[in-house]
């Protein structure tokens, strides 16, 4: 097995996707790979803002009740979303973080639980069917360097474990709400994913270019890009816009 090949088929399938050398601070997760999406994986609170909030954010109305931190914060996400419409971005949900308990939740929120991850992870992972073993960029084992012990050992066991999970599967950012978690280790040196919340990671996409179209591409020898891919996938709207609504 080629540990260096590329898990995930059809890159570009999620709309046009990123040239990994247009910042390398961001395309932690890339290793060898020029081209191809973004990869994040999402902490639990992240998940249940969009389950909360989900509507309201797509429907791009104020979302009342909530202060102005976690205002701009849902802001963001939307905005995120917005830009995951049109490029290859790719959300998942590492396995760890389906077990973040604090304490033992009882069967049925256990269940409950998992529906709603189910639910929200079929939309935003967008044809996770078709990339076969998606939450393992590298196929398995990805040797983890001190640096990363380093900084797993910065939190606590639980999101030890989960940031762990998030650096087996090779993703570029870790998305998470948790001050603790992001005071803890958002300066992290690659090839650590980097771990924003969503105005951080807004941020970061803004500065990369201020069009939604081209941001994170760049001119190379043998750009994936370069003869261009399909765009406005509207297999991604419908989907997520259903989860969100029930
Ligand atoms: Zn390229």
């Amino acid at each position: 097995m080629d540990l260096m090949s590329n898990p995930l088929r059809a890159a570009g399938d999620g709309g046009l996707g990123f040239c990994y050398g247009s910042d390398p601070d961001l395309f932690r997760g890339c290793g060898a790979l020029e081209d191809g999406p973004l990869l994040i994986a999402l902490d639990s609170n992240i998940i249940f803002d969009l389950e909360d909030h989900g509507a309201a954010i797509l429907d791009g109305e104020e979302i009342i009740g909530v202060d102005a931190k976690l205002q701009a914060q849902l802001g963001a996400l939307g905005q995120i979303l917005e830009l995951w419409l049109l490029r290859d971005i790719r959300f998942i949900v590492v396995p760890r973080t389906r077990l973040d308990y604090r304490k033992e939740p009882s069967v049925e929120r256990v269940a409950s639980r998992e529906r709603t991850f189910r639910r929200i992870e079929a939309a935003v992972t967008f044809q996770a069917d078709d990339w076969g073993d998606e939450h393992r960029r590298f196929l398995g084992e990805r040797p983890a360097t001190a640096a990363v012990e380093e900084a797993i050992a910065r939190v606590s066991i639980l999101d030890g474990l989960m940031l762990r999970s998030a650096w087996d599967a090779g993703v570029d950012v870790f998305l998470t709400r948790d001050d603790t978690v992001l005071a803890a280790v958002a300066d992290s040196p690659p090839s650590f994913p980097l771990v924003l919340d969503p105005a951080g990671l807004m941020g970061h996409l803004s500065s990369m270019g201020s069009n939604a179209f081209d941001l994170g591409t760049v001119e190379h020898a043998g750009c994936r890009w370069a003869v261009g891919v399909p765009f406005g996938d509207s297999g991604k709207w419908v989907p997520l816009f259903e989860a969100l609504s029930v």
